[in-house]
């Protein structure tokens, strides 16, 4: 992994984060509101809550590989092992009484005031917060979306906006305050800023070579998923772009002697983001972007007219559409980012975020005449990943990669 200047920053900016959600929960301070990923967060902000995002947290688990001491307390709680092993890796380390968090001085998972969940990702999020609102008796409430969208239609939009209308009044009464238009416009603009910073952060690795790749991104967004709508995060991403800006200029590379570049779909492998990062780069191969990190990229966002630009964000985003929008997006950023191939992480317990069950790989290595690899694996139980396999499978596929392109040299000998 590339060791930026900027992680000072991340650093103290993620640990300001977590102590501050910490501190509402346990001496009340705040109304605490748990939120799924691509959940209303603005509005959330707007009306005075301190976010919390169970994704991130389980995130932080498998990272630290210590998910899979968790996830067989949620299947015995009858949370099968097929589901979300976020969702069973959050619940069963809540069983167990601990959590990342306790790194930061908490006690544990900060408590929720109420949980809003977003079902444009999957069902999963809401089977998981409706499991929190059972146990500590506190609403649960959140938009229901309509997914595999074609092309994203105003009465879509017009339909999720009246979600996100109807969730106020309930969201008023846990906060104890009335929402105000210019909390929420502040907190939209804070947002579509944190969101064009990001983007334009993702962006560097466009250039030859890549000053960052994909396992320093899903690093690096940390605030963009956690501070969404907060100053702080926007605060960061003005830090991180000048570095990445100063480091293509300077042409440092974040895989050094980058011979290749690739696309990576799907979620990240979190217990084995170090391992595939030196993998890659053993090969001299970037991977210079992902649908993952780009889906903290919300350029709807318009403090102009919050609602429904939020609505429409939520609607537009890649895990909410058809296959076939699915496959523009992917061929748009291939040409993009000068990408040589694509890498499917078929994550055994997400199909949600997975591309890989209905054809997909092979369509689109036939329409764009490119390799395209399969990598089985899974977003937190590392149960469903063989390191042996896909040492072998990567090997195999940049191999294949460089015979194409001979000019290129053979960068596996
Ligand atoms: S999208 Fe996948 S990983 Fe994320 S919460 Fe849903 S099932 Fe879990």
């Amino acid at each position: 992994m590339t060791t930026f200047g900027s992680t000072a920053a991340l650093r103290a900016t993620m640990d300001a984060y977590f102590r501050d959600v910490g501190a509402a929960a346990e001496q009340h301070l705040a109304p605490v509101a748990w939120c799924t990923s691509v959940g209303p967060a603005e509005l959330l902000r707007a009306l005075g809550f301190r976010v919390f995002f169970p994704e991130n947290h389980a995130a932080m688990m498998g990272a630290a590989r210590t998910a899979n001491r968790y996830m067989p307390l949620a299947h015995a709680h009858g949370y099968s092992q097929e589901i979300c092993s976020y969702l069973t890796s959050d619940i069963g380390a809540y069983l167990a009484g601990e959590s990342p968090m306790q790194a930061y001085g908490l006690s544990g998972t900060p408590r929720a005031d109420v949980l809003v969940f977003n079902t444009n990702q999957c069902r999963d999020v809401r089977d998981w917060f409706e499991w929190y609102g059972r146990r500590w008796n506190v609403p649960v409430v959140g938009m229901r979306s309509p997914r595999a969208i074609e092309t994203v239609r105003d009465d879509d939009v017009d339909a999720i906006a009246r979600q996100i209308e109807a969730l106020v009044p309930a969201l008023e009464a846990v906060a104890g305050t009335r929402l105000d238009a210019g909390r929420l416009e502040h907190a939209v603009r804070a947002s579509r800023e944190c969101s064009d910073l990001w983007e334009a952060c993702l962006r560097t690795a466009a250039r030859r070579p890549a000053p960052l790749n994909f396992f320093d991104a899903t690093i690096h967004m940390g605030p963009a998923v956690v501070l969404r709508g907060a100053d702080e995060a926007v605060t960061y991403y003005r830090t991180l772009l000048a570095e990445l800006e100063g480091r293509a200029a300077a042409r440092s590379a974040a895989v050094e002697g980058e011979a290749f570049r690739l696309y990576w779909d799907g979620m990240p492998i979190w217990g084995r983001l170090r391992a595939l990062s030196s993998l890659f780069a053993e090969f001299r191969t970037a991977v210079v972007a992902s649908t993952y990190c780009n889906s903290w990229i919300f350029s709807a966002l318009d403090p102009a007219d919050p609602v429904r630009s939020m609505a429409r964000s939520s609607l537009e985003l890649f895990i909410v559409r058809s296959e076939e929008a699915k496959e523009d997006y992917i061929a748009r950023m291939l040409d993009l980012y000068h990408a040589d191939g694509i890498v499917f992480h078929d994550c055994r317990t997400c199909p949600n975020n997975t591309n890989t069950r209905y054809g997909m790989p092979r369509r689109l290595g036939e329409r764009l005449g490119i390799p395209t690899l399969v990598l089985d694996g899974d977003v937190n139980d590392l149960r469903c990943v063989s390191d042996e396999q896909m040492r072998t499978n990567v090997e195999g596929f940049i191999e294949q990669i460089a015979d194409a392109r001979p000019a290129a040299g053979s960068a596996a000998s």
